[in-house]
């Protein structure tokens, strides 16, 4: 069967039409975080406008289909760039695409009285679509560590690419024919691949980003339900999950493994004399003494309250013990601003040893029953859970 390239755009330009109403309601329904659909479905309007203008070729005057249309397809990449950029939180890169812009718009424009018109436009047409897609790639590759799922962004990025080798392929071609008369619609050859490709692209390309954006829904939500608001830690069930399973690892490899639990002391004086927000800020500073006090691997989060909790693999108590004191001092000293003045605050800490056989609940309460002793032995210490100091109240390890 043989490709009409004036069918094909008319099919794109229909469909790339129905991906912009979806963006548009995509761009209403996403929660704040998620920003860029409404530019990009601009884009994908600008770029229908752009292959309308190209496949009316000799039906419309030429000022318009060669000057508008070539002048709108970069417009088009230029927007998608910039819905890019919303996207990331990233400043758009303004000064290329609107260089390349104002090119295509003199060079067409220049081209039309020239004899050798069609070589300007091949040269200005192409080049700036190569540079226009590779800062495309550039800005999608940017951020891509910060990205936990990426199958948006490698689509996307494989459209780009795949685009970009084609419009390269074409132009070395034309440089390897000389550089004759093109006829971009009827010539059956690389033309004609390459004006596919360039309206192929204005879909795949808006199918990765879509992905994309499901992909920073789910990780938004993700987070909301794992992490606590306040501190920006595990959540408690967050971190019963993650240390369930690490129980489970240390259980059938016979590994070590300690729960520290940090509570803070008198905290409920602190948020009466200084007020909730004081409050609020000591919370924030543990955590932010907890992210830089533990290992990777070590699993923490926000308990309750002014609790905290930490699993340590492959850590047995004496090694616990070393780690909470250390972060017991470095708690004492911390210096919390208050009104133009500062508050100081301690914590207390019980630890206690995962043995065989025992589950996560269980480490919890002997954690916890150390943490009750650390307070009754006059707060802002250390204690370790062990069987011989258990009282008659908890009977099921004495
Ligand atoms: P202790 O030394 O025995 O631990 O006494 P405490 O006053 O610290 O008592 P407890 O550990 O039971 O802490 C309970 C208080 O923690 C009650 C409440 O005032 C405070 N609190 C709990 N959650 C929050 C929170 O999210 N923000 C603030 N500002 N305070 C909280
Ligand atoms: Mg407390």
């Amino acid at each position: 069967m043989e490709l009409d390239p004036r069918t094909f755009i008319l099919a794109v330009t229909v469909v790339a039409s129905v991906i912009a109403v979806v963006f548009f309601i995509f761009a209403r329904n996403f929660p704040e975080p998620i920003k860029g659909f409404r530019v990009w479905a601009i884009a994908l309007l600008v770029g229908v406008a752009a292959a309308a203008m190209m496949g009316s070729r000799g039906v419309i005057p030429d000022a318009y289909s060669i000057v508008l249309g070539n002048a709108l397809y970069p417009i088009s990449i230029a927007l998608m760039i910039a819905a890019i950029s919303i996207f990331n939180n990233d400043l758009i890169p303004w000064k290329i695409p609107w260089l390349c812009v104002a090119i295509v718009l003199f060079g067409m424009t220049y081209s039309l009285g020239e004899e050798n018109g069609v070589v300007i436009r091949v040269h200005v047409g192409s080049w700036t679509n190569i540079v226009l897609l590779g800062l495309a790639i550039w800005t999608l590759l940017k951020r891509l560590d910060e990205k936990q799922l990426r199958m948006g962004v490698y689509f996307t990025c494989a459209s780009f690419t795949l685009t970009t080798v084609i419009a390269l392929a074409r132009i070395i071609t034309y440089i390897g024919w000389g550089g004759g008369y093109v006829d971009l619609l009827n010539e059956n050859s690389l033309q004609k691949v390459y004006v596919v490709s360039q309206c192929l692209n204005m879909l795949l390309v808006s199918v990765g980003f879509g992905i994309m954006g499901q992909e920073k829904l789910v990780e938004s939500y993700y987070a909301l339900a794992t992490s606590d608001a306040l501190t920006g830690l595990r959540n408690r069930r967050h971190f019963l999950n993650v240390a369930e399973q690490e129980i489970q690892r240390a259980e059938r490899y016979q590994r070590n493994a300690s729960l520290l639990l940090i509570d803070i002391d008198h905290f409920k004086a602190i948020n009466d004399i200084h007020g909730p927000e004081t409050g609020d800020n000591v919370i924030k500073d543990i955590a932010e003494v907890m992210r830089e006090s533990f290992r990777e691997i070590d699993i923490h989060g926000r308990y309750e309250g002014g609790k905290f909790i930490a699993l340590l693999p492959e850590t047995h108590r004496a090694g616990a013990e070393v780690i909470a004191e250390r972060i017991r001092v470095v708690l004492h000293m911390r210096r919390v601003e208050y009104n133009g003045g500062e508050v100081c605050y301690g914590a207390s800490f019980g630890i206690a040893q995962l043995q065989p056989g025992m589950s996560l609940d269980q480490l919890i309460t002997q954690a916890n029953h150390a943490l009750y002793q650390a307070k009754d032995n006059g707060r802002n210490r250390v204690e370790t859970f062990s069987v011989e100091t258990v009282s008659s109240t908890w009977p099921e390890y004495s």
